[in-house]
């Protein structure tokens, strides 16, 4: 993404102000950035873009699996649990190739632009051929990630996972193979070829403490320390991996990230589901951030985390759609609060701001980009902008917070997105894919075909 190099102004009927909305805001944008905010602008000034309905900062998608898309709709019907939905997504693992990814993954990013999503962390571990080959070039898989979030016209933070072993002490299973380096050194040797670029950070993971055996851990750690980056690993996501941690390592999850120096402020655990009170002051007390996938979690029966006290021990939050059962990131917010409804009886855990911030700028910051998320002077010209006038959203223009758009709006009320200056989605199209929906249709049928 080369960011627009001439300046432009961008008239803002509702601008979200980090604590209210704002009528009438101009935005000045140059080389991609926000160059100047003012406000009381009670018309267009000529030649301005015209943003009508409520603008936010873009929102921040903070993990992904870009293939799960394929598996939308399709995992349903009978009943389960997460381990036999696993063998259905590694199905669709199995089949994917650097070009065919490539076509899944831009169509998918897509559908983020669509959503408000202006970045997305990709926690990616499909890295090697089918047997575990490497392909010529060792990282094509995570290139074409790369090069398809360039096409859809977003940012990415390609996460990439380091994924060893199939539990503890076990070799990596068939499916796996695709997954595995063989040990962690090779895998910094791997990652460390990666460059980034104008839209592409490049971060670390560490899939689980199932999948990167103990005495490796430092590896990983120590490779995204080096270089400032941010280190993601799914944590506690069911109770199958606090007990057989247990029965291996005589400690939780948490605690032995925590014992080989995985936790930290540029560290963020996703889920953090099942988790004892020492865990919660472990993950606050470091630093180490929160991503809750709350659409993931309910979709896959997995439980409801203490996001409440985690956020309370120090851990900020940040929300991800994961495996993308859907993509909408104004869902992801409002189902925090409404998971912990449910759970106390009580209302009003988080304001809408605190969960707007959560799907803005705590996600960027926690895919390594701390100044985005927020229409300020200096930030990424990042923002998108929700409808107010649909079924969903009419009524009341809010005046003091962003209600309206964490509580009634859906992904289908973004009416633009632009990244860097550049408008991606004008009028509810995607400017760059042209049909969103076949891209997508297209790429799952050749994967299930
Ligand atoms: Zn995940």
């Amino acid at each position: 993404m080369t960011p627009t190099q001439r300046t432009r102004t961008y008239w803002l009927e509702h601008a979200w102000l980090d604590t209210n909305v704002e009528p009438g805001v101009a935005l000045e944008v140059a080389d991609g950035r926000i160059t100047a905010v003012r406000t009381g602008v009670d018309a267009p000034p000529p030649g301005a873009e015209i943003l009508r309905g409520l603008t936010l900062p873009g929102l921040a998608n903070a993990h992904s699996h870009a293939f799960h898309r394929a598996l939308r709709g399709t995992v349903q019907v009978g009943s389960g649990t997460f381990w036999t939905w696993r063998e259905v997504m590694y199905s669709v693992a199995d089949r994917l190739t650097p070009e065919s990814y490539h076509e899944l993954a831009r169509a998918v990013y897509a559908e983020m632009a669509l959503a408000g999503i202006t970045a997305v962390g990709e926690f990616h571990y499909l890295h090697h051929a089918p047997g575990g080959t490497p392909y010529a070039d060792p990282n094509a898989m995570g290139e074409a990630l790369i090069e398809a979030a360039a096409d859809a016209g977003i940012r990415i933070t390609l996460l990439d996972t380091a994924y060893l072993s199939a539990g503890f002490g076990q070799a990596p299973n068939a499916h796996q193979l695709r997954f595995s380096d063989g040990d962690a050194d090779a895998w910094a040797a791997r990652c460390s070829l990666l460059k980034e670029r104008d839209h592409a950070r490049i971060g670390a993971a560490v899939h689980s403490v199932r999948a990167v055996p103990a005495d490796q851990l430092a590896t990983v750690a120590s490779w995204a320390q080096e270089r400032r980056a941010p280190l993601h690993v799914h944590l506690s996501e069911q109770t199958a991996e606090n007990d057989a941690c247990r029965e291996a390592h005589g400690r939780t999850p948490t605690q032995l990230l925590a014992d080989h120096g995985v936790l930290g402020p540029r560290t963020t655990g996703v889920h953090n589901t099942h988790l004892t009170d020492q865990d919660i002051a472990l993950l606050g007390g470091s630093g180490t951030g929160t991503c809750m996938c709350p659409t993931t979690e309910r979709d896959l029966a997995d439980g409801i985390g203490p996001a409440v006290a985690l956020q309370a021990a120090g851990s900020p939050l940040s929300l991800g759609s994961d495996s993308h059962a859907v993509i909408d990131l104004l869902e992801e917010a409002r189902a925090m609060e409404l998971n912990e409804r449910l759970r106390t009886r009580t209302r009003g855990h988080w304001t809408a701001a605190a969960l707007l911030r959560a799907a803005s700028a705590d996600g960027h910051a926690a895919l390594g980009n701390p100044d985005a998320g927020t229409l300020a002077t200096g930030a990424p010209a990042d923002f998108t902008t929700i409808a107010l006038d649909s079924v969903r959203t009419a009524g009341p223009v809010p005046r003091l917070g962003a209600e309206t758009a964490v509580f009634a709006a859906t992904a289908a009320d973004v009416r633009h997105t632009v990244v860097a200056g550049r408008h991606v989605v004008r009028d509810g199209a995607h400017t760059l894919v042209p049909d969103v929906p076949q891209a997508l249709a297209r790429a799952i049928d050749a994967l299930r075909a």
